[in-house]
């Protein structure tokens, strides 16, 4: 994206706090429009507070990176320990497929 699609103006990488929380995108110099990508207004979400369920923060241990699962997925679905997951590709990231042992 190099022009606004209001006014065909040139973007600019732009910097915006919004409740407190810096996010990244641009804006058009001509109009002041301003837009963000997805990644970054998901990141607003989290970090501002209004995305609080399934949110979890990838940790490396060793030379793996780890994310925990959310509780109320353990319970609902009945994972336990040493099941298996698969992770699977999707346009917006993964999906996680439990296959119980
Ligand atoms: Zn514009």
């Amino acid at each position: 994206m190099d022009r606004c699609a209001l006014c065909k103006g040139k973007l600019r990488k732009h910097k915006e706090l919004k409740d407190e929380v810096e996010i990244k995108g641009w804006k058009c110099s001509k109009c002041k429009e301003t837009y963000f990508s997805s990644n970054e207004l998901l990141k607003w979400e989290i970090f501002s507070g209004r995305r609080k369920n399934n949110v979890r923060k990838i940790r490396k241990v060793g030379n793996s990176f780890t994310v925990t699962l959310p509780n109320t997925f353990v319970r609902a679905d009945n994972i336990n320990n040493n099941d298996l997951a698969i992770f699977k590709r999707h346009k917006d990231g993964y999906i996680l497929q439990i296959v119980h042992l």
